[in-house]
């Protein structure tokens, strides 16, 4: 599609974009089509899943390649391990709620997460305890440097807290064509956030099935989290600083009351959301972008937001944390386009 193409509904926060070409991508073999005609390499050219984790800027200049390409075929492993492979354009929740009616374990505990499965590797997904990176065997991808097709094991990603090597050093660099997945035909239950315990003990739930536990992550998210398609939000604005423990340490002696959360490798996990709300952002607002009221770590659109108040606000919290605690709170979604 050629001239300017509106981009509201393709974000989940509904900010007013558009891009100079789109490209609706519903077969694999339209890329190569692409490739072909080089449309691709010509740079600038952006990605779009789902759109539940970008600031859209008014104008994307370039190519928009939206991936809505479907599939999930699967086979049967060694002891009772099956892997299933899933297209980019797979919506992931419906690919949770597949693997599940299945009867297999494995993305229970990432129920609910908007957007696709070409997307999910980005930024290592995780909720609950449990990230992509646990579950993933591999994916296949398209390098646009030389056309070719890539093969990544889960090693060769490059996968961290919210981050891996497509998000990194290679951004812009790969479409993510599919993603196999290492599910198992015999339950691992991980149920140690204590979030997800205390639902499922309201539920009743004392040895929980797959589908009792992606039920209560549902439940919880539910409770928490705003639902993009009736207030424009992109999930977690910030990530969870992670600092080295001695940093932390002396940041706790200052303010007993942070939680740390060990996260390995000497290293300790802050919640942005409690410093966030420590320093009374909760509700606040800035032109018609806001914070959630239930959970600080997510902005919303109060209607007819822009990009540029977003961030704004995003700047202010960011300057505010900064300031009293002295730790930067990095911004999660990809801001993409330009004023
Ligand atoms: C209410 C809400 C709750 C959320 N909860 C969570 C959560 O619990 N955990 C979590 O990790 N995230 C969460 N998110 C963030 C978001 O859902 C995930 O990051 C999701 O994986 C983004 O998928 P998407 O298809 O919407 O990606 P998009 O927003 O479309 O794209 C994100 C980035 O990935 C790139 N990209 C997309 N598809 C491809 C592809 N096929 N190949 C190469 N690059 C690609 C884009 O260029 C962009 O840089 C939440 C978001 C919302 C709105």
């Amino acid at each position: 599609m050629t001239g300017a193409v509106d981009l509201s509904v393709c974000n989940t926060l509904g900010l007013h974009a558009s891009a100079e070409h789109l490209v609706v991508i519903e077969k694999e073999s339209q890329l190569f089509d692409l490739l072909a005609a080089g449309d691709l390499t010509k740079r600038p050219f952006q990605v779009l899943g789902g759109g539940s984790n970008v600031v859209l800027r008014p104008h994307l200049p370039g190519t928009v390649v939206l991936m809505r390409t479907r599939g999930i075929r699967w086979e049967r492993g060694a002891r009772g391990f099956i892997n299933v492979t899933a297209a980019a354009g797979e919506p992931w929740h419906d690919l949770v709620r597949y693997t599940l009616g299945q009867g297999w374990s494995g993305l229970e505990n990432l129920a609910l997460i908007p957007g696709s499965v070409g997307a999910a590797p980005m930024q290592n997904i995780g909720a609950y305890g449990v990230e992509l990176a646990d579950r993933l065997v591999s994916l296949r991808a398209l390098d646009l440097d030389d056309g070719s097709i890539r093969v990544f094991d889960r090693d060769a990603c490059g996968f961290g807290y919210r981050d891996s090597r497509f998000r990194a050093h290679d951004a812009d660099r790969f479409i993510v064509i599919e993603i196999t997945l290492g599910l198992s035909e015999k339950p691992r239950p991980m149920v140690g956030y204590p979030d997800l315990r205390d639902e499922l003990q309201m539920m009743g739930c004392g040895e929980p099935s797959a589908v009792q536990i992606a039920e209560a992550v549902i439940r919880v998210r539910r409770r928490k989290l705003p639902d993009p398609r009736f207030q424009g939000n992109a999930g977690s604005f910030f990530k969870n600083p992670v600092l080295p423990t001695a940093q932390a340490e002396q940041l706790s002696q200052r303010h007993p009351h942070l939680s740390l959360r060990e996260s390995g490798h000497g290293m300790v996990k802050l919640s942005a959301a409690q410093l966030i709300d420590r320093c009374g952002w909760k509700g606040k607002q800035n032109g018609r972008a806001g914070v959630w009221q239930r959970q600080p770590l997510v902005l919303i659109n109060l209607g007819g937001a822009t990009a540029a108040e977003v961030l704004h606000l995003a700047d202010a919290i960011r300057h505010d944390v900064a300031s009293r605690y002295g730790v930067d709170l990095e911004i999660e979604p990809r801001i993409l386009g330009q004023d």
